[in-house]
């Protein structure tokens, strides 16, 4: 079994979402439930050893646009949120992430040791990360307070336009070039985030916000959970020329498990082969390289394929790279090492690479 650290899910939502109809996240956590994808007993059986963890705010407008005869589709963006309520609801999922924490369900890792030592002891290392930062006021003082809580990884933006930037719409086909990038706070977070030690992700962010991160940021460009939008032309994946500019910059991509993002057609449908995931992960190891390749697997925040169903179905990927050639080495580059690598730079641990 080879170890996976994921570069993105969205547990904490669902954690949070339950919490709201009166569960309790610890206990379905740790005990395992039959609800979305992932939990302690389901990661253990598949080889999740941790991953980015999100806090992320939902939009309640977004209802995904059903696809024409075509198979073409344009949701609009969701509108902005407003800040006060968006703090509350960060907060919210943050407490979750330090209650498990504090039960021991989890790791809540801050730096490299803390995520070695966690898969060393088998439990689940999990790193905080903000998609879309509407949480954060334009003067950043909640940025100094999330961190000290345990924030290493942020995006700009999720799907939806903020203070800081604008993001791309659920679209297909479309360019990521859909409007304007970062703001002039935007730019002040992105220096903010070099100078504290956290990961800027660019997901979400339009191409031109990406151009703009690429040319203010000092750390190696990371697309926690995007796919190639020459194999699947959706707004929310990367041209073959932000690849290169990935791959110069030594950051990686990590491949995201959502259906609409893997399949050539774009349609929401989980008879989706593992094929599709290995000819994504061989594209992107092509333009990047076996090192600016990982795992982004987008669990309970996407509909994944059913041949991996669950978090307890992720060695069905690994079983089929080892099937397409992967050896052992490169596996373990793909499935946590790379992302060890740029966590590490973002976190200022830095040591050859
Ligand atoms: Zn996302």
């Amino acid at each position: 079994m080879q170890a996976v650290f994921d570069g993105h899910n969205d547990v904490l939502l669902r954690l949070w979402q339950n919490e709201k109809k009166g569960g309790d996240a610890v206990t379905e956590f740790t005990e395992g439930t039959h609800k979305g994808h992932i939990d302690l007993p389901r990661a253990k059986a598949g080889g999740l050893a941790g991953g980015l963890c999100a806090i992320y705010i939902p939009s309640g407008d977004l209802v995904l646009k059903a696809p024409a005869a075509d198979g073409s589709y344009a949701t609009p963006l969701s509108e902005p949120l407003e800040r006060a309520p968006s703090l509350d609801i960060a907060m919210e999922m943050a407490s979750i992430a330090l209650r498990l924490e504090r039960a021991g369900s989890w790791r809540l890792c801050r730096t490299m040791a803390d995520i070695d030592n966690a898969m060393a002891d088998e439990k689940f290392a999990a790193v905080l990360h903000m998609e879309g930062c509407e949480a954060i006021d334009a003067d950043l003082a909640a940025l100094e307070v999330f961190y000290a809580a345990g924030l290493r990884s942020l995006g700009p933006v999720w799907s939806r336009n903020n203070i800081f930037g604008h993001g791309v719409p659920f679209a297909y086909p479309m360019s990521p070039d859909t409007g304007p990038g970062l703001t002039d706070i935007g730019r002040e977070l992105v220096k903010e985030c070099n100078r504290l030690g956290i990961l800027i992700d660019l997901s979400h962010i339009t191409e031109k916000g990406f151009w703009d991160v690429a040319e203010l940021s000092d750390q190696p460009l990371v697309a926690s959970h995007s796919n190639p939008h020459a194999l699947v032309p959706v707004a929310r994946n990367l041209t073959d020329k932000q690849l290169d500019a990935i791959r110069e910059s030594k950051g990686l991509v990590g491949l995201n498990f959502a259906v609409t993002m893997l399949r050539a057609d774009g349609r929401e449908n989980a008879n989706t082969p593992l094929s599709d995931m290995v000819r994504h992960i061989d594209y992107l190891v092509d333009k990047l390289g076996i090192d600016g390749v990982a795992i982004g697997s987008d669990f309970d925040g996407a509909l994944v394929p059913q041949d991996i169903g669950t978090a307890a179905g992720l060695q069905n990927l690994i079983v089929a790279l080892q099937e397409a050639g992967y050896g052992g080495a490169e596996l373990a580059k793909l499935c946590r090492e790379n992302w060890f690598r740029v966590l590490r730079s973002a976190w200022h641990e830095t040591d050859s690479d």
